[in-house]
């Protein structure tokens, strides 16, 4: 098993296929101009395949496949497979732009539940974040995939000022529509020009649900990193992921594998340990692996504190998030 020093099991595993991406969501993407990672320098199928199964071998039950955008490295599906015979329970993060080519790949991996990013319900305003016309193709791949029998969490990301005034259209989205709105708080990370006033907290997200509907809170897991939520008479329910205001690090067992193989203990860690050269070179990994993970702070990264006046984003040292895998 792999533990860290507060005693937390680390039993998920999140890889980055591909620092890509088919879209330049602004708070993602880094504002000067970048240049992705050379194909040469990103793990390949089969050290995917075979760092995953080190992993597996040591505890881990789930892996998500996140980027960058998953879909679009060109063996994506091939990647999906190979680890589905791993026999852990497999997982995809994605903006829905290329979905509708995965249909049968995902449904053949045995996965069920799809997590989609969709930050506004404005064909203008997804424009604008994502500097991409692919408004129309990312909500019907959401419908298609729902009508097919998916599990569909849907990631807002809420901005002040610029999304929060749809947080009600996506709770009345879930009335008829069995889909799952996940609110996310807005994180800091290198290049994105957060700034703690642009953060919509889960308390005011809260707020401006409970002003038209009767919710209640969901039963959840030690692991969550969301508080659930469901509104009685909606097909679909909501959740809040509060990282900033209120962190859920104390039960955190996710670890984070960058496209170029380093590995990460937190979305927020300063350091991180490379994995694909010594893997590369022959060595074990695994001392490397457990290294890393002792060596992981209690919260936040230990960079920054859940008080937002006193974050102060230029100092918090990391990659940009779409260089992470979110
Ligand atoms: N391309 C895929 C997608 O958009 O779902 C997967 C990668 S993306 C980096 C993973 C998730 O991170 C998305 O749901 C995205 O909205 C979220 N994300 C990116 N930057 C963020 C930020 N600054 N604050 C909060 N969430 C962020
Ligand atoms: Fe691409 Fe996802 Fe980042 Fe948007 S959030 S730029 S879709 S990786």
């Amino acid at each position: 098993m792999i533990i860290d020093s507060f005693n937390r099991v680390h039993d998920y595993l999140r890889i980055s296929l591909t620092d890509m991406c088919n879209l330049r969501c602004f708070y993602c993407m880094p504002e000067e101009e970048y240049d992705f990672t050379p194909a040469s320098r990103l793990m390949q199928q089969d050290e995917i395949f075979a760092i995953a199964k080190i992993f597996v071998e040591n505890g881990v039950k789930k892996i998500r496949l996140t980027g960058g955008e998953p879909f679009v490295r060109k063996d994506a599906g091939k990647i999906i497979q190979s680890l589905s015979s791993l026999g852990v329970q497999l997982a995809v993060t994605t903006n829905g732009t290329r979905l509708h080519e995965f249909g049968d790949v995902l449904e053949a991996s045995q996965i069920h539940s799809i997590n989609i990013s969709l930050d506004t319900l404005s064909a203008e305003k997804f424009k604008f974040i994502t500097r991409r016309d692919q408004f129309l193709i990312v909500k019907q791949n959401i419908e298609t995939f729902i009508n097919n029998g998916f599990t569909v969490k849907i990631n807002v990301v809420v901005m002040k000022d610029f999304n929060d005034s749809e947080i009600v259209d996506f709770i009345k989205w879930t009335k008829k529509i069995p889909v799952h709105v996940r609110f996310i708080e807005f994180m800091p990370f290198a290049g994105n020009r957060w700034t703690s006033n642009k953060v919509v907290s889960m308390d005011e997200i809260l707020q401006t649900i409970g002003k038209q509907f009767e919710f209640f809170s969901q039963k959840g897991e030690k692991n969550d990193t969301e508080k659930k939520y469901m509104i009685p008479g909606h097909e679909g329910s909501f959740g809040i992921i509060s990282t900033m205001t209120k962190p859920f690090c104390e039960g955190c067992n996710r670890m984070r594998l960058t496209a170029d193989g380093k590995l990460k203990n937190c979305l927020f860690s300063d350091g991180e340990t490379d994995l694909l050269t010594p893997f590369r070179n022959g060595d074990n990994i695994l001392p490397l692996i457990a290294e890393n993970i002792k060596g992981k702070a209690k919260e936040l990264g230990g960079q920054f504190t859940s008080n937002l006046e006193a974050v102060e984003a230029k100092l918090i040292h990391n990659r940009s998030m779409i260089t992470i895998g979110g």
